[in-house]
């Protein structure tokens, strides 16, 4: 560290960075980064034990072919409409760097995932920030005031981070042909959504010419560590960031490799979405019984209002942190009386629950 200042740009000389939540010591029970509660399955392990020192020893395909058609097959689109890279954050980058001009605005919703806004600074683009209304919605003319401050790409996430709250594909569509900009639907917690609500945006892409669809396989796939993420657009949008923005070899072979296994064998990723699912609503339900209230949340974390029986936010999250079970809270103004909680396994739950019980009976 230490370097002197004097050779950064202004832009980055001024901003914080993006803070990742912390990574404690195991054994821990680490509901903080929405991780997925079950390991790999199988099928996924199983690919591991086939790298070779022959795979390693070689560069990996640079156009990642066989896991590109394999997540094309999966969304029964055409090759040329998928981009693969070393998880999605890496594809938030390359579309602020391939569709973000310096000095012309990016969108965002506030509160939202963090690093938007981090990437926005890095490319220096100004962030055209859009609250949520008072009931956690989506202003209805939020593109109108993305288009009003003239920006060229927007971040949406649905559902969205942190609330968990998941727009219609009507909506989306209807805001796709409002905003006159790249609009990015980062759908990293898309897997998780309840079957009588899902919908699939894949479709939208024949008509909307401006439509960046981001997925992750580290929800959904429990494959955080790996570093896997794909985007689904036009080729007008794909293949920039695909032939001249990226770096050759973003997705490395292990990563292509299991990759295709995730694909080939979905049954493991959803028994683990089934899993969160009904833990979602029982602690949901079990915190309302403690008279802490969560959002509806079609993710795989609730945000919860922490009410004053237990202190302030901040000091139950220490509290939570000090008996070995993390989950986050944010230093923002409409969130310091939440918490966000990530759904785990059963039993990680359990000593969710049983640690803010304790915390009030400790208060009482
Ligand atoms: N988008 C959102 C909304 C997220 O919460 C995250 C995870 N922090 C990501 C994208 C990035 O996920 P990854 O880079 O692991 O694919």
């Amino acid at each position: 560290m230490g370097a002197p200042a004097m050779h950064e740009r202004a832009n980055i000389r001024r901003m914080a960075g993006y803070v990742p939540g912390e990574r404690p010591a195991a054994p821990a029970v680490k509901l903080n980064t929405n991780e997925n509660p079950l390991a790999p399955g199988d099928a996924v392990m199983r690919a591991l034990s086939e790298i070779t020192p022959a795979m390693l020893q070689r560069y990996p395909d640079p156009l990642a072919t066989r896991l590109r058609s394999a997540i094309a097959d999966y969304h029964e689109c055409g090759v040329d409409r998928v981009i693969v890279t070393n998880g999605s954050d890496e594809l938030l980058r390359l579309a602020v760097t391939t569709f973000g001009a310096p000095g012309h605005a990016i969108g965002l919703v506030e509160p939202g995932y963090s690093l938007y806004g981090v990437l926005a600074q890095i490319q220096d683009c100004p962030v055209a920030r859009v609250a949520l209304e008072d009931d956690w919605t989506i202003p209805t003319d939020i593109a109108a005031r993305w288009n009003k401050a003239g920006a060229k790409l927007a971040f949406l996430a649905n559902p969205q981070a942190p609330t968990g709250a998941l727009l219609s594909a009507r909506a989306i569509a209807r805001l796709a042909a409002e905003f006159r900009g790249v609009l990015l639907v980062d759908e990293a917690y898309i897997d998780f959504v309840d079957p009588t609500q899902a919908h699939d945006i894949v479709s939208l892409i024949d008509q909307t010419a401006n439509l960046l669809i981001v997925r992750t396989l580290s929800k959904g796939h429990s494959l955080a560590g790996l570093r896997l993420g794909y985007g689904l657009g036009r080729e007008s949008l794909v293949t920039p960031m695909l032939t001249k923005v990226r770096d050759s070899y973003n997705v490395d072979v292990i990563a292509q490799h299991l990759g295709c296994a995730a694909f080939a064998d979905m049954g493991h990723a959803r028994t683990s979405w089934q899993l969160v699912r009904e833990e979602r609503d029982r602690v949901a339900r079990e915190l309302g019984d403690l008279g802490i209230v969560t959002l509806p949340s079609q993710a795989n974390f609730l945000l919860a209002d922490i009410p004053s029986a237990f202190g302030d936010a901040q000091t139950l999250h220490a509290l939570l942190a000090s008996q070995g079970v993390h989950v986050r809270w944010f230093d923002v103004p409409r969130l310091r009386g939440r918490l966000r909680i990530s759904i785990g396994t059963r039993a990680e739950n359990d000593q969710l629950l049983s640690a803010i019980e304790a915390s009030l009976v400790v208060r009482t």
